[in-house]
């Protein structure tokens, strides 16, 4: 009787309703009975449960009063076990306005406890931690920015996690920009770009990766800025990540990047030799649980710190290769090893920045001549950056101090010591000299 009446319902609703959205939001319940003007419904989760009732509560109400004429409202239960008998679709015909909202999947090892921190990452490491707690929203967005395979999704997941855990009730979407990106274009080419905007305006914590992407992509930056202003409006918590700071993404909208800066904006800084040895470390226990355990001889930890410096996913994976080759052999893990089973890897990271690259660059980032840089003016707009360039020359090249002098237009070595100190000192104080450092260096050592 009451399926009966549910279906005849759920059909005009079709008709009212088209297709897709039907197939979204009402052919997912059942009605399960109607008593006291109260009737109930059963959603696979829910997020569906509250979309219907916030927009198609009416419509349902006035329909199902043709039976049930005393009824004034509906109740929805969850019954997520429906949810999982349903197949899943493959990722191409997702037409659904539903399918729009589902979450990336989360990487398993993401997690906190998984995650090293070290000075370079502590700040970023801090901030995620106190929006995965749920609370109230203090910083909104949280941008963590920072190079290649630093951690940053890695950070992301683990927020993810602990919220899934922390706050079972909150909608939490993670998702890259690409993807972002491509839900519009495709809720755009199927007519659905109410559901879209909907669907993303009534998320509880919006996470968006790799945020770069949508620089220079006008349209899918346009609905980004909306959905980002109608969330923050809502004080729904975003987190962003991007491969640098929000004022150097180019081709992104003043309006957003502004936007982006009225929250709390932290760097995952490039590692340093402990953070390395650290996540060595801590790898190389986990590789021991799944490979089972494996010796590793003295120094390779250190060697490998030093000497694999660009990325941690470069040094995850060198790390991997010796595990699964010493246990292959049976042998302990040497110094030796190392150098035959990484030598791509070695030759690789031996490219050496050169004291006129540095100069070069650094001549470029502040627009001066390089004749400037190299030569004797002492006025403050040319001599910074002549310090600054000294003390990269002194941090990513191997010169010494009086060879350093010498590619400086002849400096004495004490001169570039005082440069190398000043910088050293400033980076401390004066936070866009050292924002300024960081990005030189990034560019210097991709
Ligand atoms: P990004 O998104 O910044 O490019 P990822 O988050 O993908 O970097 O990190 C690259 C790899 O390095 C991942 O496997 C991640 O687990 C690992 N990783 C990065 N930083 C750390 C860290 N501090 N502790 C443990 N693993 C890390
Ligand atoms: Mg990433």
């Amino acid at each position: 009787m009451i399926a009966q009446q549910w279906s005849k319902v759920s059909q005009e609703l079709r008709q009212e309703l088209g297709e897709s959205s039907f197939k979204s939001w009402i052919e997912p319940l059942e009605l399960v009975g109607v008593e006291n003007g109260i009737a109930q419904l059963r959603a696979p989760s829910r997020f569906v449960g509250d979309w219907v009732k916030r927009n198609y509560h009416d419509m349902i109400v006035a329909r199902l009063r043709a039976d049930h004429t005393d009824l004034a409202q509906l109740e929805f239960s969850v019954n997520p076990g429906r949810e999982r008998r349903t197949p899943p679709k493959p990722a191409t015909q997702t037409t659904e306005a539903g399918a729009i909202l589902e979450s990336a999947p989360l990487e398993g090892r993401y997690t906190f406890d998984n995650f090293v921190v070290g000075k370079p990452n502590e700040l970023a490491h801090a901030a995620a931690k106190r929006v995965a707690e749920g609370g109230p929203v203090t910083f909104n967005p949280l941008f963590l920015y920072g190079g290649v395979g630093l951690g940053k999704t890695h950070l992301m997941h683990a927020i993810a996690w602990d919220l899934n855990q922390a706050r079972p009730d909150l909608q939490v979407l993670y998702l890259s920009a690409e993807q972002f990106m491509y839900r519009f274009v495709q809720a755009l080419r199927d007519r659905q770009i109410m559901d879209f905007k909907n669907l993303f305006r009534s998320v509880d914590v919006l996470m968006v990766d790799d945020v770069q992407f949508i620089a220079g992509k006008e349209s899918t930056q346009e609905e980004f800025f909306h959905t980002f202003n109608a969330l923050v409006d809502q004080n729904k918590q975003i987190i962003i990540s991007a491969d640098r700071a929000p004022g150097e993404i180019k081709d992104l909208e003043d309006r957003i990047t502004s936007r982006m800066q009225c929250g709390l904006v932290v760097d995952l800084h490039p590692t340093d030799y402990e953070l390395r040895l650290g996540i060595l470390h801590r790898k190389a226990a986990s590789f021991a649980d799944t490979l089972g355990p494996v010796r590793v001889g003295d120094g390779v930890f250190e060697f490998l710190a030093h000497r694999i410096t660009n990325n941690v996913r470069v040094l995850e994976g060198a790390l991997q290769r010796l595990f699964a080759f010493s246990n292959l052999i049976g042998q302990e893990i040497t110094l030796d090893m190392v150098q035959d089973c990484l030598s791509d890897l070695l030759r690789s990271s031996d490219r050496r920045v050169t004291v006129e690259e540095i100069q070069r660059k650094v001549s470029e980032h502040f627009n001066i001549r390089l004749s400037d840089m190299l030569g004797p003016k002492r006025a403050r707009n040319i001599a910074r950056p002549r310090q600054i360039a000294m003390y990269l020359a002194k941090e990513l090249t191997s010169r010494s101090l009086p060879e350093i002098g010498r590619r400086f237009g002849g400096r004495d070595h004490t001169t570039i010591l005082y440069g190398v100190r000043k910088v050293e000192e400033m980076r401390g104080t004066d936070s866009q000299l050292a924002e300024d450092v960081d990005l030189l260096r990034r560019l210097l050592q991709s």
